[in-house]
């Protein structure tokens, strides 16, 4: 164990409230790809922002829809780290804030757990707004009760955030004694923008596969993330 891996690991045991940031490199282990690798492979050349923005959702729904199937893994489990992070909450306040919209936080039994930019998994009718199951949809986007078009509940591009779900972030990052970065390199705003409103004195401490420059008084620990976290699990065997 690195001198930063094991100071971590006392950060994170000390923590009376901590927070975990994540993104897609806490998806990836369970078989998730990052969207943003995806350039170009499943719709002709376009981007994916342009493919996942609100303007195709409306103009293209078709390309729309065969680009955002591709999107969903049904068989994913979560991982250690999303296990990891779901034990700690039964001895300690835990939020979890994710930019991930594949729900396997949720899989995982995290109860504070602010999706920030919504989920795949939750699928409603933009005609009458009822919720669909999410198999319904990967079968046909239109909704069997009212012919109505449907879409998944996620933060297409060009669309605001859901309000409630930002001010509860901003509440748990103000609170947080220790703030745990995981497998993101904090370059989609506004979620980067939310360690802005962390208390003077909380830990920042940063879990990714390359370094990031946070702030001055950063723990980084470097390197593959589901590694660090078996070091948890095992530490709080103990
Ligand atoms: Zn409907």
């Amino acid at each position: 164990m690195t001198e930063q891996e094991a100071l971590a690991i006392q950060f994170i045991q000390q923590a009376k409230h901590l927070v975990f940031m994540t993104g897609a490199g806490v998806s990836v282990p369970s078989g998730i790809p990052d969207y943003r690798s995806l350039d170009g492979v499943y719709a002709g050349f376009e981007a994916p922002e342009y493919l996942l923005s609100h303007t195709c959702l409306k103009r293209e729904p078709e390309k729309f829809y065969q680009f955002v199937k591709n999107l969903y893994h049904p068989e994913a489990q979560p991982n250690v780290i999303h296990q990891v992070m779901a034990e700690l909450e039964r001895t300690k306040e835990v939020a979890v804030i994710t930019q991930n919209i594949d729900s396997l936080h949720q899989q995982a039994g995290q109860k504070n757990l602010i999706e920030f930019h919504g989920s795949l998994y939750h699928v409603y009718c933009q005609q009458c707004g009822k919720s669909v199951p999410v198999t319904s949809y990967l079968d046909d986007d239109f909704h069997e009760g009212c012919g109505g078009p449907l879409r998944p509940d996620v933060v297409l591009y060009e669309e605001g955030l859901d309000e409630n779900n930002v001010q509860h972030a901003i509440r748990q990052v103000m609170q947080a004694d220790t703030i745990v970065v995981v497998g993101t390199s904090l370059r989609v705003y506004p979620f980067a923008g939310l360690l802005d409103y962390r208390s003077p004195d909380a830990k920042v401490i940063l879990v990714n596969k390359e370094a990031t420059q946070v702030s001055r008084d950063t723990l980084t620990v470097l390197g593959d993330a589901t590694k660090f976290f078996e070091k948890i699990k095992k530490s709080e065997k103990k």
